[in-house]
């Protein structure tokens, strides 16, 4: 089958990964499930994964198969997986986990000792075929097309665990501040929407993403290419500033906010990243706000936005490639070009 794989770490994102024949996966335990990709989300993550921002939190081995927001439908199954049957439409939570350590029997499963994350540590879903297990394989309701929602995998489900904490300290009355309304932050500000009765204030420096987070229900818009984004919040939430703050964007200027938008004892959650937070000390002491990292999430959580999907609480805004467009889509997204997500079609 093909497949788009990462051999070298590289910045130049044309020729980031090549398109190779290799042996399709089969189930070896049997607890393996192995699913025919419809659909695999391309993530700004990828593109970090390629520049190599990974090697020193993860152990890779090149070449790789990256890849890590995939549905589709299953194609075999292993002797004791009874949760999907071949032929069910999946989505695959990105990580295989072992469940049996602690973090697994408390439902932490991003912290299982013994996980796999498909794309990032083990081949991934730009092929024809992922090899994955029933315990990141959760069955599609009708009328979920695998294909359209397949970023809910890993930018779905990011967005929605880091809007659910949000909503956790969000009475009505409050103020939350979506920055960022692209590929993650457009799910992120429709989760906040279906699960909170807080105010929503959409920070974006692109006119088109004001526009698609006012059509989500975004109640206020900041333009941050012309707007002191603290003094818009200060003046919309009468200077007590946002209970809660969702930074999709994660860069030196945006984490930089956090002392001037926050509400005491409020959250700065980083969500994107790639920059750094630099504040003195005493900044979080007054203000006693706190910064909170978003690590994907949980398979329940998975569930519970397939849920949200199924409501039709929340709606992606997709474009789709071919297997051999993903450096295409690597260098598109390097500049800003993707608006909403872009799904490869293997
Ligand atoms: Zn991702
Ligand atoms: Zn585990």
């Amino acid at each position: 089958m093909e497949a788009a794989r990462l051999h070298e770490y590289t910045e130049e994102m044309d020729q980031a990964l090549q398109i190779d024949d290799v042996d399709e996966p089969t189930v070896s335990e049997p607890t393996d499930v192995i699913v025919e990709v419809t659909g695999a989300g391309w993530c700004q993550t990828d593109n970090h994964i390629i520049e190599g921002m990974w090697t020193e939190y993860v152990d890779q081995t090149l070449p790789m198969t990256l890849g890590h927001e995939n549905a589709g439908i299953v194609r075999e199954v292993g002797d004791l997986v009874d949760t999907v049957d071949v032929g069910d439409p999946v989505i695959c939570h990105p990580v295989q986990t072992c469940g049996v350590c602690r973090p697994c029997r408390l439902g932490e499963d991003m912290y299982c000792e013994h996980s796999v994350f498909n794309g990032l540590t083990t081949d991934g879903g730009f092929a024809e075929y992922l090899h994955t297990s029933d315990r990141a394989t959760i069955p599609l309701p009708a009328g979920v097309d695998p294909t359209e929602i397949a970023p809910h995998a890993d930018a779905g489900i990011t967005a929605y665990h880091a809007a659910k904490k949000a909503v956790a300290e969000l009475n009505p009355g409050d103020t939350a501040v979506v920055i960022g309304i692209g590929g993650l932050g457009h799910i992120g500000l429709q989760c906040l929407q279906a699960m909170s009765a807080a105010t929503i204030v959409a920070v974006d420096l692109k006119q088109e993403a004001l526009e698609l987070a006012a059509d989500l229900g975004a109640d206020e818009t900041v333009d941050s290419s012309d707007e002191d984004v603290a003094d818009a919040i200060a003046s919309i939430t009468d200077e007590v500033g946002a209970q809660q703050v969702l930074d999709f964007v994660g860069r030196d200027e945006t984490t930089a906010l956090a002392p001037d938008i926050t509400a005491a004892g409020g959250d700065h959650h980083i969500i994107g990243y790639g920059g750094m937070i630099t504040e003195p000390a005493q900044a979080l002491v007054n203000g006693e706000f706190a910064f909170r990292g978003t690590l994907v999430g949980q398979y329940t959580e998975l569930q519970e936005l397939v849920a949200l999907v199924d409501r039709g609480d929340v709606t992606l805004h997709t474009d789709h490639y071919s297997l051999d467009e993903v450096n295409t889509v690597a260098e598109r997204l390097e500049h800003g070009e993707i608006e909403g997500r872009a799904v490869i079609e293997p």
